[in-house]
């Protein structure tokens, strides 16, 4: 669990009080279970981002999820060309709430260098981006740059944001079905 401080405990005689979105948003963000959706040179800087050097395991998710269902965070690390797109798509619609999603370096972000026919100019496109990390490719250190400001926002998110008009409205503008 996190420090005292993140979970705004109010301090009483034998009792501690805080907000259940408070706990639950910490707890969350200490517990990220990522799928990483790598397909290029990007993928092999997630990987060193996850090896013993930078040691993602120190912010509790070491644990790689190859299944959907069993992941919230989704990270698309590398080229993605517009025929591997509705792939992309469906793994996030097959993801349930709440998740996230973090854009790892240029291609993932933009397109990149290849600003051609073939590939996507950004996963944004296609799915809601949370956090993009720029780079071809980002170090490390940027990738957990990306993580830990995903990790600020899970701590931070409200418990009602998924069932707001806002957030459904934003994944029509995706033609994604709600999860509820
Ligand atoms: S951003 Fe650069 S390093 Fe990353 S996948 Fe694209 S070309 Fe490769």
């Amino acid at each position: 669990m996190g420090k005292i401080e993140e979970l705004q405990v109010i301090n009483g005689e034998g009792y501690q009080l805080s907000k259940l979105e408070k706990v639950l948003g910490v707890a969350r963000s200490k517990s990220v279970w990522p799928l990483p959706f790598a397909t290029s040179c990007c993928g092999i800087e997630y990987m060193a981002t996850v090896g013993s050097n930078y040691d993602l395991s120190r912010f509790g998710m070491e644990i790689m999820s190859f299944t959907p269902r069993n992941a919230d965070l989704l990270i698309v690390a590398g080229t993605i060309s517009k025929k591997l797109g509705p792939v992309l798509k469906q793994v996030y619609e097959q993801m349930s709430e709440p998740k996230w999603v973090l854009a790892v370096g240029a291609c993932a972000c933009s397109g990149g260098i290849f600003d051609t026919y073939s590939v996507l100019q950004g996963i944004d496109k296609i799915i809601p981006v949370d956090v993009y990390v720029p780079g071809c490719p980002p170090r490390p250190e940027q990738i957990i740059d990306g993580v830990m400001k995903i990790h600020e926002l899970v701590k931070n998110e409200p418990l009602r944001r998924r069932y707001s008009d806002e957030y459904k409205h934003l994944l029509k503008t995706y033609n994604i079905d709600v999860n509820e």
